[in-house]
């Protein structure tokens, strides 16, 4: 069940959603009566807050931007209620977001996704990584190159590996990469958490290694 690796780069347009969400802990009180932290963490994981998004418009023309502000969208009935992975009800002082995400194109069926949404094979040139920290990240042209890997996590390419899990985690080598994106074939095999394991030779994904599935994901190549 293997998948073919493309470019993206981004298209004129944004995806508009609003999104409620908590901090895992938040502080909360002021000077006068001192001020303590809550807990405000979802059951779907630890250290995780409880989040819901709505998307209100596919595609419409603008910058990529977030704004913690609820502006025009004040007292619009289509923000989320409930957090989506259990029964929490948002309250007023929880985080409000008017999220403009950048819509990528280039997907061989055509569509336009955001960056996270994209179809295993989609590889983009991430040039925040570049700035962020120069020259960690970047491959033989001077550029950091990201590519979805089935199972919805983005894998740098020209970045350092990891040993060990935990508190015991520590960086490992680079992987070695040859090839131009999109056509590159990595040594050894990609192992990302407990979501996927397998190979990229000649501009390819391999069907995982350890057999899971992503039904999601039609097979590509
Ligand atoms: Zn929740």
């Amino acid at each position: 069940m293997p998948w073919k690796c493309f470019l993206i780069e981004p298209s004129p347009y944004c995806r508009l959603s609003l999104r409620r969400f908590t901090f895992s802990k938040e502080t909360v009180g002021d000077t006068s009566i001192g001020f303590r932290t809550v807990e405000k963490s979802c059951p779907r994981g630890k250290d995780w807050g409880h989040d819901a998004f709505v998307v209100i418009a596919n595609q419409v023309e603008a910058q990529n931007e977030r704004s913690t502000l609820k502006g025009e969208f004040e007292g619009d009935p289509r923000w989320p209620a409930r957090c989506v992975s259990c029964a929490y009800v948002f309250e007023e002082r929880d985080q409000w977001q008017v999220n403009y995400d950048q819509l990528w194109k280039g997907s061989p069926d055509g569509k336009l996704y955001v960056l996270r949404e994209s179809p295993p094979g989609a590889m983009w040139h991430a040039h925040w990584l570049e700035d962020a920290t120069p020259n960690r990240y970047t491959g033989p042209d001077g550029k950091a190159w990201c590519l979805m890997m089935p199972g919805g996590v983005e894998w740098i390419v020209y970045g350092h590996s990891s040993i060990g899990e935990g508190k015991d985690r520590k960086e490992g080598p680079k992987w070695q990469v040859s090839g131009a994106p999109p056509n590159i074939t990595a040594h050894p095999s990609i192992a990302i958490g407990k979501r996927y394991h397998g190979f990229v030779k000649g501009g390819v994904i391999s069907a995982d290694c350890e057999g899971r599935k992503f039904p999601a994901w039609p097979s590509t190549a």
